[in-house]
């Protein structure tokens, strides 16, 4: 349970990032639609900063992975095969006095007693049989639940269906897309084995009780890389691939003590290994990442499904077998929110509170905020030559409202690491003021100079 300085953190930070143009409910003019958030101004550059950082890590700079980008529709066959029509589901119970529905191993962790999604519906039921007296529905004072059954968490669609085909599936997660382009990676790069494929994507998934914002939504992005090794090799490049992802994360901004593996105690049947990387966010520790070794069975299924071989030749040694796969898969959201909690900082300045996000510069929404101290047209317009000047090499705010106190607020707040004020001193020794968000520190910089400077201070 978290505590309640907890709760209060969580509370300032959603309040903070609807305030300051993060990240907004969904459909909120019609009252909301429950697991789906959008990305307003600030969030999405905030996002797409994490997702090329992503890229850049994981494409970018490695010979052995490349990119794609599948379709979010894909065969159905593809579900069927890869098990997801069958066995992608969670345990669902339901309160008989108010008719929400609910995690059934959600309901058994919160009152302490050791449960996961993978047990068997027979299991849970035992489990919350045993338990009965002290499990409370969250939203009522009622206990009375009805038994647990398993609730499939793909999302239908009939889009290219016809009335007796049966459905066809929003993908539930982006890897699928890249086991189904594994031989056309192969036949159409200089790709040999061992080599990855890597992608970003939307992924859906009808979540029994969308919770804890952003954590767990039934809209997301997944960040997915699938790696093609020998079989002999998987275990080698499972644990090159947990140090590699870590080590990212830490890079990217977390700090470390809030980092911990999570090995996986019940392993699907056909995983060699398993561990994700939780993050402790202020509700508790959660998933953020995980790192998966899948043995053969994605592309075995795939083979034994459309008929098609995926066998590789390997050429050096003259044998052929189908490879394994070392997975790394996160979720944009969770690394969003999990990036954001941890920047979160409050100090006291001058009697009064700062709020400031003291985000990894390189992935802060806005780079560089252009302050002219007041509306006058000769410092706005020495602002906006100042502005032109920095935008292709900087993402740049220019704001002119309100007073200079105001504006550096609201610059902290989105985790701004700079702030540049022209003010009148600057139109005759033709130099700015540099206010560096952390510190607070201010450089007097000659205009000719601020290029060079900023990018001395981002390097
Ligand atoms: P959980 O156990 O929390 O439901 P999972 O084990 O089902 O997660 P995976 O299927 O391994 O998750 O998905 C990979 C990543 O995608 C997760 O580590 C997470 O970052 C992200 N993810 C999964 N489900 C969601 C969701 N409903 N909302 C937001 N992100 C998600």
């Amino acid at each position: 349970m978290a505590k309640d300085k907890d709760i209060e953190k969580m509370e300032k930070l959603t309040s903070l990032l609807k305030r300051r143009g993060f990240v907004y409910p969904s459909s909120e003019i019609y009252g909301g639609f429950a697991g789906v958030y959008d990305y307003g101004p600030t969030g999405v550059e905030l996002a797409n900063n994490i997702k090329r950082e992503w890229w850049r890590i994981m494409v970018q700079g490695r010979p052995d992975i490349v990119g794609l980008d599948s379709g979010i529709f894909m065969h159905p066959k593809v579900w069927e095969a890869s098990g997801h029509t069958s066995g992608f589901s969670d345990p669902l119970v339901e309160c008989k006095k108010n008719g929400k529905r609910f995690r059934a191993d959600h309901l058994l962790e919160e009152i302490g007693v050791g449960a996961d999604e993978k047990m068997s519906e027979d299991e849970l039921n035992e489990l919350f049989e045993k338990h009965k007296k002290d499990i409370k529905c969250p939203e009522c004072p009622d206990n009375e639940f009805t038994p647990v059954k398993k609730f499939n968490l793909l999302t239908e669609s009939n889009l290219g269906t016809t009335s007796n085909s049966g459905p066809s599936y929003l993908r539930g997660e982006t890897a699928q897309g890249i086991y189904i382009n594994y031989k056309n990676v192969l036949d159409t790069t200089n790709q040999k084995i061992p080599f990855g494929v890597a992608q970003i994507g939307k992924a859906f998934r009808n979540e029994i009780s969308p919770r804890q914002y952003l954590f767990r939504t039934r809209e997301f992005e997944q960040m997915e890389m699938q790696f093609f090794v020998r079989p002999e090799d998987e275990m080698k490049y499972y644990d090159e691939f947990k140090e590699y992802r870590f080590n990212a994360l830490v890079e990217l901004g977390l700090n470390k003590k809030n980092l911990k593996w999570a090995p996986h105690e019940n392993l699907v049947f056909y995983a060699t290994k398993a561990d994700d990387i939780e993050y402790k966010f202020p509700f508790g520790w959660g998933e953020l990442e995980g790192i998966h070794a899948r043995g053969s069975y994605d592309l075995t299924q795939h083979q034994k499904h459309s008929g098609v071989s995926l066998e590789y030749f390997d050429q050096e040694t003259n044998d052929k077998f189908i490879p394994h796969v070392v997975e790394t898969s996160g979720g944009v959201g969770r690394l969003f929110l999990a990036l954001l909690a941890d920047a979160y900082d409050e100090e006291e300045v001058n009697g009064e509170e700062r709020i400031v996000l003291r985000l990894n510069k390189n992935i802060a929404p806005v780079k560089v905020a252009i302050l002219p101290l007041s509306k006058k047209d000769e410092l706005t317009s020495e602002a906006k030559t100042i502005f032109n000047e920095l935008k292709d090499s900087f993402v740049c705010a220019y704001d002119e409202t309100q007073s200079i106190g105001k504006r550096y607020r609201r610059q902290d707040e989105i985790g701004t690491p700079f702030c540049i004020t022209i003010d009148f001193d600057s139109l005759e020794d033709k130099a700015v003021t540099v206010r560096e968000r952390d510190t607070m520190t201010q450089d007097r910089v000659a205009i000719s100079d601020l290029k060079k400077y900023l990018e001395e201070k981002f390097s």
